[in-house]
C-alpha cells in the first residue's frame, strides 16, 4: 500500500528501478518532476524514448550509435592498424577522454563469466574474429577490466588471435598515480612488477 496517489506511486516505483536510486531519492526525483514545468517533464520523457529508439549497435564495432557505421568507424583520420577491445561502450568514452588513442575499437558487451553463465558466444567475440580476417589490424589491445572475468576474456581472445599473426597486447595495470606502495594490494603489486618498463 502506498500513501501516494497511484500516478505518483508509479513514478516513484519506476525511478526506484534505476541503479543507485534508493527509495528516498526516487521520491525526491518524482516530486522534483511534479513541481517542475510540464515542458521539462515532456522533454525528459521524450529524451528517454528518443535515446531508446534511435540508439543501436554499430555494425562494425558494436559501439552504441545513432548512425551506422558510428563516427569512430567512419573517421578516415583514425588508424585502422590498431584495434582496442573493450567490455562496454562506456570504456570507449573513458579512453577517448585521454585523447591518446587514435585507433579503432571493438565492444564485446560483457566478459566471459562462467559463474553468471556468460560464455564466449554470449559476447561479441565471433564478430571480432570475423573482423580480423583479411584485416589490416597489426595490433590488438585487450582493454578488458583487470578482474577475473576481464582477464579470462583477454586470455581467451589472445589465444584465438595470436595464430593470425596479430600482435596482442594488454593494458598495463599497476599502482595508481599518487598511490602508496605500502597500501597497494598484493595482486596489483604483482601486476605492476610484471608490467615494469625501462626508464
Ligand atoms: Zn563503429
Amino acid at each position: 500500500m502506498s500513501f501516494y496517489a497511484a500516478p505518483i506511486a508509479k513514478l516513484i516505483e519506476e525511478f526506484n528501478k534505476l541503479p543507485g536510486i534508493g527509495n528516498k531519492t526516487a521520491q525526491r526525483l518524482a516530486f522534483h518532476i511534479l513541481n517542475g514545468s510540464k515542458e521539462n517533464a515532456y522533454n525528459l520523457s521524450e529524451a528517454i524514448i528518443e535515446a531508446k529508439e534511435k540508439i543501436k549497435h554499430c555494425s562494425i564495432c558494436y559501439n552504441i550509435t545513432d548512425t551506422d557505421p558510428c563516427d569512430i568507424c567512419k573517421d578516415p583520420k583514425r588508424d585502422n592498424k590498431t584495434l582496442c577491445v573493450v567490455q562496454v561502450p562506456r570504456d570507449i568514452f573513458a579512453i577517448e577522454k585521454t585523447r591518446e588513442f587514435k585507433g579503432k575499437y571493438h565492444v564485446l558487451h560483457g566478459a566471459i563469466s562462467p559463474m553468471e553463465g556468460i560464455g564466449p558466444n554470449e559476447i561479441y567475440i565471433k564478430e571480432l574474429l570475423a573482423r580480423l580476417q583479411n584485416t589490416k589490424v597489426k595490433e590488438l589491445i585487450l582493454a578488458t577490466n583487470p578482474t577475473i572475468e576481464g582477464e579470462a576474456t583477454a586470455m581467451y581472445i589472445g589465444k584465438l588471435v595470436k595464430p593470425l599473426g596479430i600482435k596482442v597486447t594488454r593494458l598495463a595495470s599497476g599502482i595508481p598515480i599518487g598511490g602508496d606502495l605500502e597500501y597497494t594490494d598484493e595482486i596489483t603489486l604483482i601486476k605492476a612488477l610484471e608490467g615494469r618498463r625501462e626508464l
